[in-house]
């Protein structure tokens, strides 16, 4: 009998599996077909646990996958949501998509696969209670048991002790609902819902792989007993590398944080240390039977197999086929969960003995509830293996399948080429990745469908399966539609086809700041995704807004056609107040949203479109929803004329330039000729002067603006190899942070004008804010500097570095390693009234 396992969930992971196939792998031609060779041979399975993309031991995972062939998995309880975003501006949720396709890369070059859950990386935290209570103790843990009764790993591996030793408070908890789940997945009393389409799991053992960041902790990591030790060095000469220099290019794949490292060869030792199960003498898999002799009926499979591995040419690959061929019958007949997972690998083993390009190509990458789809497929032999392509069938959008029954030989080199139209169902909802597409629970995704949970991204729209015949037998291969392009840059590349609306809606930003009582004009672009768009774009704003007019038409619209709407939005008005009567004395500072609302052929469509684009990774496209923040506070700046450096990459330009004030950003040439005289303020941006030589080289120039008049704002900066003093006394940067978003801020010094020019700055000031209050604040300061605000984390020192304040010459002097980057785009009222203040200090 089939398990509840296999028929529920053999159709969603082979279709990963394809798409794994179908993407660029490292390694090809004949090391790829021996690593496939040897994988078949193995049934064994490890899956490694930690908090976020970048805290898996890519070496352990390489060493894993490409050297035992085990199974390798890497669940990340988070998508890297709170880090920072070195390649762009994205934050948040689009990072987090970003750095899920960055994991996707580096599972393709260690080999592993790669799993989450639906917890959100909220930002830096120091405790696991926290940790805990903004995720849902239960809720988490139901996923990490969820994957590993999806998963069977026979060893698990955990990257952290679930001590404070670990640091962030996320890394703790991972350790410990790691610890929490080995037992629990195999209790049927837990989560019995998921029992619908899983079954309990115990895996043999938990391990974990230690780490010392100080010499006692290594001395008390060298006497832990029972630790085994696993050399990451070694060589692996089919591949012609060592698992760790497989490491060092799976894990620069994490651009977006700057991880790129070198590769390594020579010896390295990693250490596992037995926390549950059964403690293994030597080797993590000691006493696990990882043959086909674990499969019953399975000796004489194995045997084939072995033997397949043994006589494989290199020159001829293709003389594999018949032992492969043999395999299949006695493996598809066997019903344990391993044959169904070996099944797959085999019939992609037979694909490269045999050089078989299948290929399936939409003619549009992005297609309309609706509209109709081409797709040219082409199915090569490139061995003199007789093949036949038996028939292709159409899957996926509503389970519409059509088979083209049309049989062909498969002739050497020779390929088959044809088109089938589709017709994407009306109903057919927004590729919005799944994890996206409800609203969230505090610091969690809400995904309904169980069987969604854990997967890296969406499977894809539609598969084409090739069904072949060779040698009497037959088997499938399934294939996502993609839509494959040339890139004047990067040459050809494919892209995912997903499903769009007809027009979306495009904002100009997240946030509209009122700081006077006077209209602001907002323009939403309507783009058209299909030909001949009409309609009207309603804005509804609430009853304390008023949008003018209401709604405005569009009409007749191309493909890729865009146009603009612009609408006045008048401020918030306390209920019952008249435009025309006096204004209110002090209003409260109200904010709200905005939502724009296409109407387009008796459907409603509030999103917008944005394609996230960082090659190497293929185009990301996403379905925002159609919303602006307004934020009504009173903010009053003095200064107009701001040049900014930019750093890293942060969205600090425009959220001043919605104070009223002209910002510049400033290049290279500008910092060394420009007569900066000009400017009222000069901000730079965050890690400026880790990312700009040419800001480091410049730094006498801006001392001497300041020295002169004006005034420069430095922002969170670490202490790396590039960093130099900064500012005209010295101080030193330090790892203070404060994590908790709503912990008090005082003022040390009340008088400091900061606190009162020209905005009044009251303890109101600091409510609402997002994620933290700041990182990277000073540890020492010369005397000459003014602190202006302490903040700290509950149970913690004061930390008074985060603001500091000094006259230099006629000018003005901060440093400030509060969270502005976040808090202003982020729309928080009181930070936009202090960030005014410093740039108008005078
Ligand atoms: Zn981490």
């Amino acid at each position: 009998m089939r398990t509840h396992f296999s028929r529920f969930l053999a159709p969603l992971l082979c279709a990963l599996l394809a798409a794994t196939a179908a993407a660029q792998a490292p390694f090809s031609g004949t090391p790829a077909i021996e690593q496939s060779l040897d994988k078949l041979t193995v049934l064994g399975s490890v899956l490694f646990i930690a908090a976020h993309p970048d805290d898996e031991n890519t070496a352990i995972l390489a060493y894993f996958a490409r050297g035992r062939h085990m199974r390798t998995g890497y669940l990340s309880l988070t998508r890297g949501e709170g880090g920072q975003n070195l390649i762009g501006p994205e934050q948040g949720a689009l990072l987090g998509l970003i750095r899920s396709q960055e994991l996707r890369a580096a599972r393709r070059i260690d080999g592993g696969e790669q799993f989450f859950t639906r917890a959100i990386d909220f930002g830096y935290t120091k405790t696991p209670e926290e940790t805990l209570a903004k995720w849902g103790r239960e809720r988490i843990l139901s996923d990490v048991v969820w994957v590993i009764r999806r998963f069977r790993p026979d060893v698990i591996i955990l990257r952290f002790s679930g001590t404070p030793r670990d640091g962030h408070g996320q890394h703790q908890v991972s350790a410990i609902l790691g610890k929490e789940a080995f037992f629990a997945a195999a209790d049927p009393s837990r989560f019995p819902d998921q029992l619908k389409f899983v079954q309990p799991w115990k895996a043999r053992r938990l391990l974990f792989n230690t780490f010392s960041f100080t010499r006692d902790q290594e001395k008390e990591a060298a006497a832990t007993p029972g630790r085994i030790e696993v050399d990451t060095g070694a060589y692996n000469p089919v591949l012609g590398v060592s698992y760790n220099q497989i490491a060092g290019m799976s894990r620069s794949m994490h651009r977006s944080q700057g991880m790129g490292v070198s590769q390594r060869p020579g010896p390295s030792k990693n250490f596992l240390v037995p926390l549950g199960g059964d403690p293994p003498p030597k080797d993590a898999f000691d006493g696990i039977d990882t043959s086909w002799e674990r499969v019953q009926g399975g000796a004489a499979i194995g045997a084939i197999l072995a033997e397949a591995v043994r006589t494989f040419v290199p020159d001829h690959p293709e003389r594999s086929i018949p032992l492969l061929l043999k395999a299949r019958p006695p493996i598809a007949a066997s019903h344990d969960p391993w044959a169904t997972e070996k099944l797959g690998e085999l019939d992609e083993a037979i694909a490269l003995c045999a050089g078989l390009w299948l290929d399936a190509n939409a003619d549009v990458y992005a297609a309309v509830p609706g509209g109709k789809l081409r797709i040219s497929y082409t199915a090569l032999n490139r061995s003199g293996f007789p093949m036949t392509l038996d028939s292709v069938t159409l899957e996926g959008m509503g389970s519409e399948s059509s088979t083209d029954t049309h049989r062909s030989a498969l002739n050497p080199n020779q390929p088959v080429n044809a088109q089938i139209d589709a017709t994407v169902p009306a109903g057919q909802p927004d590729s919005q990745p799944f994890w996206l597409r409800e609203p969230r629970v505090g610091d969690t995704y809400t995904i309904s469908d169980q069987r969604l949970i854990g997967l890296p991204e969406d499977p894809p729209l539609l598969n084409l399966r090739f069904r072949i015949v060779a040698d009497g037998v037959t088997f499938d291969l399934a294939r996502p539609v993609r839509h494959r392009y040339v890139d004047r840059v990067e040459g050809e590349q494919t892209r995912a086809l997903i499903v769009a609306p007809p027009v979306v809606l495009n904002l100009p930003r997240d946030v509209v700041l009122f700081p006077d009582a006077n209209p602001r004009k907002v323009e939403i672009e309507v783009r058209a995704n299909a030909p001949g768009q009409s309609g009207n774009v309603r804005l509804d704003a609430g009853q304390e807004w008023r949008a003018d007019p209401e709604a405005r038409a569009f009409d007749g619209l191309k493909a890729d056609e865009q146009q603009p709407l612009a609408f006045e939005i008048k401020p918030w008005i306390p209920r019952g107040f008249a435009y025309s009567g006096p204004a209110p004395v002090q209003p409260p500072d109200p904010s709200g949203p905005l939502r724009a609302v296409a109407r387009v052929g008796g459907r409603e469509i509030g999103v917008g479109m944005l394609v996230i684009s960082h090659p190497p990774l293929p185009p990301l496209t996403v379905f925002p929803p159609a919303v602006v923040k307004l934020v009504r506070a009173d903010v009053h700046v003095t200064a107009r004329k701001i040049g900014y450096v930019m750093g890293a990459g942060d969205e600090m330009p425009d959220a001043i330039r919605q104070l009223g004030c002209e910002v510049a950003l400033l290049g290279a040439s500008d910092l060394e000729q420009r007569d900066l005289s000009g400017f009222d303020a000069i901000v730079t941006g965050v890690r400026a002067y880790n990312t700009r030589a040419d800001l480091r080289a410049n730094l006498p120039r801006l001392l001497e603006y300041v020295h002169n008049g004006g005034t420069l704002i430095d922002q969170y900066n670490v202490t790396d190899a590039n960093l130099v003093p900064i500012g005209p006394y010295p101080f030193k940067i330090g790892h203070g942070r404060v994590s908790v978003e709503e912990t008090p801020v005082t003022f040390p010094n009340p008088a400091n004008a900061l606190l009162h020019t020209p905005n009044e700055i009251t303890a109101k000031d600091f409510d609402g804010w997002i994620q933290e209050r700041g990182l990277y604040f000073a540890s020492e300061w010369d005397p000459r500097y003014q602190t202006v605000l302490e903040s700290h984390d509950p149970g913690e020192k004061p930390l008074a570095g985060g603001m500091l304040y000094a006259r230099y010459g006629k000018g003005v002097y901060i440093f400030s390693g509060y969270s502005w980057f976040r808090e202003l785009p982020g729309g928080v009222a009181g930070a936009y009234r202090v960030f005014a203040n410093m740039l108008s200090a005078r």
